[in-house]
């Protein structure tokens, strides 16, 4: 059967809807923007190294030991949902990450699909906060902030929105972007100083970082977002003689002198 055309109330009804969500839309906010974090500054041979999303059980425990075995920190961006997920199949698992020195930042309860997030507004975003920060109290215990959750957030796919980000400013979190991807690993491109990295828990990704992390890292070392404001952090990252007397200026840079 043929479509009918639409009448002109219907057009005009149809019309003011999809500009009804136009305006609603909020605006997302593009990399490098002020108040969003896409690179660290640093003197030192650091990059960050961040791990989003953590919906593999096992491969955020190969992601585990081949940090351990490299000795590498890395800051998580775990979804609340997955992060139930791995705790169930392997209990406590969040509880040895805050124990090596990993750092954790918010990254939603849902990981929603981007027309979601998008849609979502600033107390939705507060709740969503909540939720997530009471999901990662039963799975570390009540004293979170003291162990390994840090004010950091990432909005999901990095589509930081002006309600995502009134969020982050009332719950007082500092949004991270990141300056390089998977596709560092792929192509064999080196970091630079300060770069953050954004690797996801997977089998793949794994794979490709047991081949190619030292390699793409050269001469820096990874470490968490935290090790760049506070020295307690990066103590387990300057094994050679070399690097013990940056850990020195690095005191000094961290003071301020
Ligand atoms: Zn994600």
């Amino acid at each position: 059967m043929e479509k009918e055309a639409l009448s002109r109330r219907d057009f005009l009804k149809v019309s003011g809807l999809s500009m009804a969500s136009f305006v609603l839309r909020p605006e997302v906010v593009e990399r490098g923007s002020p108040g969003v974090i896409s690179k660290l500054e640093t003197d030192l041979p650091l990059y960050a190294l961040t791990i989003d999303d953590c919906f593999e059980p096992d491969s955020l425990v190969g992601v585990l030991d081949l940090l351990k075995q490299c000795h590498l920190q890395a800051t998580f961006f775990p979804v609340g949902r997955a992060a139930i997920i791995c705790d169930s199949r392997h209990p406590e698992i969040f509880k040895r990450l805050a124990r090596e020195g990993h750092t954790i930042g918010y990254h939603t309860m849902e990981h929603s699909e981007k027309g979601t997030v998008l849609q979502t507004t600033g107390g939705e975003w507060n709740e969503d906060y909540d939720e997530w920060i009471e999901t990662f109290r039963r799975l570390l215990g009540r004293d979170i902030f003291s162990l390994a959750v840090k004010r950091y957030a990432r909005a999901p796919y990095g589509e930081f929105t002006s309600n995502f980000l009134d969020m982050c400013q009332n719950k007082n979190l500092t949004p991270y972007f990141w300056s390089a991807g998977s596709s560092w690993l792929v192509n064999d491109w080196p970091l630079e100083q300060g770069d953050i990295l954004l690797l996801h828990a997977t089998e793949e990704i794994l794979s490709l970082m047991r081949e190619k992390i030292q390699y793409v890292s050269g001469d820096l070392r990874g470490t968490s977002i935290t090790c760049f404001d506070d020295e307690a952090y990066c103590s387990y990252f300057y094994p050679s003689e070399g690097m013990l007397r940056r850990r020195k200026n690095f005191s000094g840079y961290i003071q301020g002198a």
